[in-house]
């Protein structure tokens, strides 16, 4: 007599479900990969629009929680009343909200007061949606790399905002893109090779900032920096976080040296997360050249 082990019908069903989304998405890549009109467009549409929209809701959050009480947590800056104008007050209808077309159509003025809106709005959401746009072409079609690339460039973006406006990063992001690196990063193999890139991420980020103090005989601590090292070394993995490090230092000079704006001191203070997020997207797309096989 022999004991078949019982098979629970849902199990059954949700991996028939998953084969089946899996052939979806492989037939979906097949048409990319080939060049199909239709699909390419699609696909490049709605991750442009996802960008976009991602950079249009990171500079909101970045604004309110600048001009929100010391201390109040992320969740205040977004769920504060809907969006208006910064000149009077007017209420934005859902077209000034379409990111890029929105600016456009009003042709970068309040339709009620014809106050200025900055085009550095719409120019950071279509780069965000070019970014998003390109990871299928840098990452051979709708793979696990693509989808992530895009999922760190968006959080990224929001860490990198909310740091320019504010000069610190909420841990809530920091953690996210942390956390899910280690968890989930498709860029490296194994976990613990996520928890060693993580570790030196953060070693660096801490070592650099702390040289740099004892050299200016100032306080350079920045927890949320050492947070974003330690995020952006989960996702990339051991080799290539001191080469990703390098080039966020060569940005963050360049951008010193176009946003210079000395105080009394002769000191010119700016955040260090732009550039370290800034360059993040870059440096998964450059990983496989950086990372040794094997
Ligand atoms: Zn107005």
């Amino acid at each position: 007599m022999s004991i078949r082990p019982s098979r629970c019908p849902i199990e059954g069903l949700g991996n028939d479900g998953r084969a089946r989304m899996h052939e979806q998405v492989e037939l979906f890549n097949a048409f990319f990969a080939a060049g199909d009109p239709v699909v390419v467009a699609t696909v490049t549409g709605f991750l442009f629009l996802l960008g976009a929209c991602a950079a249009s809701f990171s500079c909101l959050v970045a604004f309110r929680l600048a001009r929100l009480p010391e201390d109040r947590p992320l969740i205040a800056a977004i769920s504060t009343p809907p969006s208006s104008c910064d000149h009077c007050g007017r209420r934005l209808s859902m077209l000034d909200l379409v990111p890029v077309l929105g600016w456009l159509a009003a042709r970068g003025r309040c339709r009620g007061c014809g106050g200025n809106v900055p085009a550095r709005y719409p120019a950071l959401e279509a780069a965000m949606g070019l970014v998003c746009a390109a990871a299928p072409f840098v990452f051979g079609g709708l793979t696990a790399q693509c989808f992530a690339a895009v999922f760190v460039a968006c959080t990224a973006f929001l860490a990198a905002a909310i740091d320019w406006e504010n000069g610190l990063v909420p841990e809530e992001v920091t953690w996210t893109l942390l956390f899910s690196g280690l968890l989930a990063s498709p860029f490296v193999t194994d976990v613990w090779s996520r928890a060693a890139g993580a570790a030196l991420g953060a070693i660096l980020v801490w070592v650099s900032m702390a040289l740099i103090g004892w050299w200016k005989r100032i306080d350079t601590r920045a927890v949320g920096d050492v947070a974003m090292g330690a995020a952006g070394g989960a996702w990339l993995g051991l080799q290539p976080v001191s080469w990703w490090l390098f080039a966020a230092c060569f940005v963050h000079v360049a951008i010193c040296v176009l946003a210079a704006s000395e105080d009394e001191e002769g000191m010119t203070w700016l955040p260090f997360g732009p550039a370290l997020m800034g360059v993040l997207p870059v440096a998964l797309a450059a990983s496989p050249w950086i990372a040794t096989p094997g």
